[in-house]
């Protein structure tokens, strides 16, 4: 199978993955959800997500290996008919066709792969469920991971505005290759080409963190700003968009300073984005500077934290962040 086959099938899932995401948001942010708290349509969007990205992968490709964020287990036991009707009804109109509920089941459960294999694709159908939930930013974010390589992504932000001025922005890459930004809709695979923002010094750049306090430490990452003599506020941003962010120039540096020292980051919290910053130009490591190991299962048990630049200025901020962390 060749990458490129593969790369055109990967996008046409994700941006069919994303439409129902985007269906199930536009429903979902009213006073009513927001006022009860309920969570219910992000997990129906969720798994649909899983869903058809699976079932299109294996169908166009003629099978699936896939470490995927979502499984099963809860919809199986036959406690809650109404949320696997709702995924399957989702499920069914993107795939244009009549399926059943088993269908669903076992297309979410192709991605149950472990990680311990050579090849394998890994998911996470919506990153950002907080922002998905808060009617923000969010993510459907798909890689390929070779001999523990990420050699592809594909990296759907809905509600990131598109290169045309619209709103829902793809982001592509293969490794070696550029990194691309397509619009989310439509068929164009080409897209345009984009490169990070290169600033020559950590002062110039601008930084972006997640929206949630408890997904990265807040306080370490202005303590390190200010080591760097960035007066910039920080552009606070949910999911792997703020891979894309770094990509495309929106900012020069993205920080995700642990919470816990025990916290195992997900490998499809990060491999998509990853490998859009590495092919824009940018560098990706850990916390320590350490490249961030893939060949370790789902988990980045190596690895702690996340620093993606730029690039030039990677260095400089790796060390104000192990002066901050009195790791230096
Ligand atoms: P973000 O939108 O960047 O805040 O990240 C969302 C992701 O954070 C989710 O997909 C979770 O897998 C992940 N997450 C959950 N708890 C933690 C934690 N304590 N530290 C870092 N990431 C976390
Ligand atoms: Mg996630």
């Amino acid at each position: 199978m060749g990458q490129n086959e593969e790369m055109t099938a990967a996008i046409a899932a994700v941006r069919a993955a994303s439409k129902v995401c985007r269906a199930v948001q536009a429903r979902l942010v009213t006073a009513e959800t927001l006022e009860k708290k309920d969570k219910s349509p992000v997990t129906v969007a969720d798994f649909a997500s899983q869903a058809i990205v699976a079932a299109m992968l294996s169908e166009s490709l003629g099978g699936l290996v896939m470490v995927g964020e979502e499984d099963s287990g809860e919809l199986r036991d036959g406690s809650q008919p109404e949320l696997l009707a709702a995924i399957t009804r989702e499920v069914g109109g993107v795939m244009g066709r009549d399926i059943s509920d088993a269908d669903v089941l076992d297309w979410i459960d192709l991605g149950g792969a472990d990680g311990s294999g050579e090849r394998y694709w890994t998911l996470d159908p919506i990153d950002g469920t907080k922002g998905f939930l808060r009617g923000e930013q969010y993510a459907v974010a798909l890689g390929l991971i070779e001999g523990g390589q990420v050699i592809a992504g594909v990296l759907g932000c809905p509600n990131l505005p598109d290169p045309a001025g619209g709103t829902g922005a793809l982001f592509t890459a293969t490794a070696g290759g550029p990194a691309r930004l397509l619009t989310l809709e439509g068929d164009d695979n080409d897209g345009t080409e984009v490169r990070v923002n290169d600033v020559a010094t950590p002062s110039e750049a601008r930084f972006c963190e997640s929206v949630e306090s408890g997904h990265s430490n807040q306080g370490e990452s202005a303590e390190i700003a200010s080591r760097l003599g960035i007066t910039a506020e920080p552009y606070r941003i949910d999911s792997q968009c703020k891979y894309g962010a770094v990509a495309r120039g929106d900012a020069s540096i993205y920080l995700r300073m642990p919470t816990r020292a025990d916290y195992v980051e997900k490998i499809w919290d990060h491999a998509a984005g990853k490998i859009v910053v590495e092919s824009a130009g940018g560098r990706v490591t850990d916390a320590d500077g350490n490249d961030l190991d893939f060949g370790q299962g789902a988990g980045l048990s190596q690895n702690s934290g996340v620093v993606a630049t730029s690039g030039r200025i990677h260095d400089e901020v790796i060390d104000a962040v192990k002066a901050v962390r009195g790791s230096g």
